[in-house]
């Protein structure tokens, strides 16, 4: 057998060339074929067109030289092409279990992860086995563990390399200059040289983590590494997550890349090494985040965390969701929703040129995880779909019933198919979406940026959305903040809501997240959720949880005031368990009226509040880890102050609206690509009477003003 087919292995012969892992993203570009196959980082090299398979035959009487070997054909012809002869003290084909090593590189030598085509590193090779994997080695606070921070991420050594190899005993190492290193020697404790043993995971561990008080198991995030800062994963997950887009939409989290993570159901398998580990635990904003030690002997069977829940939040009727993630699986989406204390996840589907991702899972009538499902109803996880135009924007369509609200892009690269017209709008998915009794949320407001503001304008939008993607650290962008605020200024009242636009596995599913106080009087269901957004009960948050009332009443209230105005009274409470707050702030109109430094784990306070026209009236909380910049880390949505005979309106705000409601058309007209006659007379007037709503408020407010070439009319010349 010079070739095989699939399944018709050997059972005593290796393929003539080894094992070796695949080439990862830091090499140049695969062919498109292989990107499935590349994920498994690993490859067996015995489907080529031509093979020759080795044996390796003992001398059953080692203390006879061998005079001659005869082949006698069994059927068919033989070829041999090499004969060795050799000393080895076990069977020299079969390579030993997965080990781990840190080398240590020569001074100002770099190190190089490029892998050639026999998938091997140029800087440590192994003759009689494979060097599975090698990465600079992630350096963690491990003396200070329990007091520092979750998902901080390592430091990266310049010089020290995690390896991972596989070999025979009597295998080397070969390192540049042909500088050798036998594998046996590798192990010694205490000898110095430039590669170390990392002790083995070779103790089977089952680790719980279980609510404090009821003991029940929880679903949370886990990261575990040992003592040389090597990633443990449970021993279904991924040891080696892949960061990139698209290309991991397993359970995982890879923090910046590299600090790894993963979601487990309360209870997970796991190898780990004797000795010390450090343990990571969380489970979103509520629940004190743990981040502990344990000392692994062989006795150790079992490790049970304990994670306590201090922040009421959930009692008190909020709960918190992600109102956009993409690629997971429902079932996935549920567990990193519970793992990260998200109770709604609103998974996406959609469309990316010629790629339709999540279109199978889309039934307009599954809420995955509720009692209906089969689930506990604690945590919930609802596909709807992100419609998407490159110039027009992005609109999220989510919870809604029946059929799929398709086309999903429109217009082109890079949302659409090349080809593909402009044939309907944002605004009309929105009306669409809410005829289907859907949420319509404009999602990484304000970008990309164009019609959104016929949608705002039109009243078509529940929420606009606070984006994370994987930054932890960046806080509540202030540019999407402001452009909404416009809206609010010119009385256009919509939630604000955060979602994460998780597109791999660098970003966890609600770093950035929604909470919505479901009425008391109702119990928790989708359904709920969907009206909490729709009356703007909500607040947005990396961490901080809040409560605000103005005269007593939640974000999304709408209070009248005679014209004379009056004095509000702005009650608020604030709390964090993850990111430290530093102060909250009042803002009315856009603009700070309070600020004031607050304890970083709780604080509260109120203010008497002076209007004299309408208002809109949010808090703003801000903070930040020690070492990072203070961010916005939360933001409620407004209460509505309507003093009489001043209605909200900004001119400056307006302007800029309806300009852009004006670029939506000039798009329309110029290079959109062009559907039938009737749909683009149809968008057209969807498009000009939001201009014109706008429009007239702005004449009725004697607003002087000017227009673009397209949106130019008499009345002003
Ligand atoms: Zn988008
Ligand atoms: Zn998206």
């Amino acid at each position: 057998m010079f070739q095989r087919a699939w399944g018709e292995n050997p059972l005593a012969a290796v393929a003539d060339a080894k094992p070796h892992p695949l080439p990862d993203r830091s090499q140049d570009l695969n062919p498109n074929a292989a990107w499935g196959r590349i994920q498994t980082r690993a490859a067996s090299n015995d489907h080529r067109p031509w093979v020759n398979w080795l044996w390796a035959w003992k001398n059953p009487q080692p203390r006879k030289a061998l005079a001659a070997i005869r082949f006698e054909p069994v059927w068919g012809a033989v070829v041999v092409s090499a004969l060795t002869a050799g000393n080895t003290s076990a069977p020299p084909l079969r390579w030993e279990s997965r080990r781990k090593a840190m080398l240590t590189l020569p001074k100002a030598a770099r190190f190089d992860p490029a892998v050639d085509e026999k998938g091997q590193l140029k800087q440590i090779r192994l003759d009689m086995g494979q060097v599975i994997s090698a990465m600079p080695r992630p350096v963690y606070p491990d003396s200070t563990w329990a007091r520092t921070y979750n998902n901080r991420v390592p430091e990266i050594s310049q010089r020290e390399i995690l390896v991972e190899y596989t070999a025979h005993p009597e295998a080397r190492f070969h390192l540049p200059g042909g500088r050798t290193v036998p594998v046996a020697r590798v192990g010694a404790a205490g000898r110095s040289g430039p590669i170390q043993a990392v002790r083995p995971a070779d103790q089977r561990v089952t680790l719980r983590v279980v609510e404090k008080g009821t003991g029940r198991p929880v679903a949370v995030k886990l990261h575990v590494h040992g003592q040389a800062g090597e990633y443990l994963a449970p021993i279904d997950r991924h040891r080696i997550p892949n960061p990139d887009w698209f290309e991991d939409y397993s359970t995982d989290f890879a923090h910046q890349g590299i600090h790894w993570c993963t979601y487990i159901p309360g209870e997970t398998r796991t190898n780990l090494p004797l000795g010390r580990v450090y343990l990571e635990v969380s489970k979103g904003f509520e629940i004190r985040p743990v981040r502990q030690v344990v000392r692994v002997t062989r006795a150790t069977r079992q490790i049970t965390i304990e994670l306590e829940k201090v922040l009421p939040w959930r009692q008190q009727g909020w709960v918190s969701a992600d109102t956009h993630v993409h690629f997971l699986s429902p079932p996935t989406a549920l567990l990193e929703g519970a793992g990260e204390g998200v109770n709604v996840v609103n998974l996406l589907a959609s469309q990316w040129g010629e790629l339709m991702t999540n279109v199978g899972d889309f039934d307009g009538s599954t809420t995955f995880g509720s009692r209906e499902a089969g689930g506990d109803g604690e945590y919930l996880v609802r596909v709807g779909t992100e419609n998407r135009q490159h110039v027009l924007g992005h609109i999220s369509l989510l919870g809604y019933s029946g059929d799929i609200i398709a086309p999903m892009t429109t217009g082109g690269p890079d949302e659409s198919a090349i080809g593909d017209a402009v044939e309907v709008l944002l605004t009309e998915w929105a009306r669409q979406c809410k005829a289907q009794d859907g949420v319509v949320i404009l999602p990484h407001f304000p970008n990309p940026r164009s019609e959104h503001a016929a949608t705002l304008v039109s009243q078509a939008a529940d929420g606009v959305e606070m984006t994370a993607w994987g930054n932890l650290y960046g806080g509540i962008d202030p540019y999407s903040l402001s452009d909404w605020y416009r809206y609010l200024n010119c009385g256009y009242l919509t939630a604000a809501v955060g979602g994460t636009d998780k597109m791999s596995a660098t970003t966890a599913v609600g770093t950035v997240r929604t909470y919505a106080r479901i009425d008391p009087n109702e119990e928790f269901t989708y359904q709920a959720w969907k009206q909490a957004v729709r009356r703007a009960h909500t607040f947005v948050t990396y961490g901080p949880l809040m409560e605000l009332a103005v005269e007593g009443r939640p974000p999304g209230s709408r209070i009248q005031m005679s014209a004379t105005g009056g004095t509000a009274d702005v009650t608020w409470q604030v709390a964090s368990v993850t990111v430290p707050m530093s102060r909250v702030e009042l803002i009315v109109n856009g603009e700070i009226r309070r600020s004031q430094a607050v304890r970083p784990d709780q604080d509260a306070g109120h203010w008497p509040v002076k209007l004299d026209r309408s208002s809109w009236l949010a808090l703003l909380v801000r903070g930040h880890y020690y070492d990072k910049p203070e961010i916005i880390a939360a933001h409620s949505s407004p209460v509505m102050v309507e003093v009489a005979g001043t209605p909200f309106f900004a001119a400056a705000d307006a302007l800029t609206i309806l300009e852009q409601i004006e670029g939506a058309l000039a798009y329309l007209e110029t290079v959109g690509t062009r559907a039938e006659t009737a749909a683009r007379k149809r968008m057209r007037l969807v498009l000009t009477a939001a201009h014109r709503s706008l429009h007239n408020r702005m004449h009725q407010a004697g607003e002087y003003h000017r227009h673009t070439p397209t949106q130019d009319h008499p009345e002003h010349h």
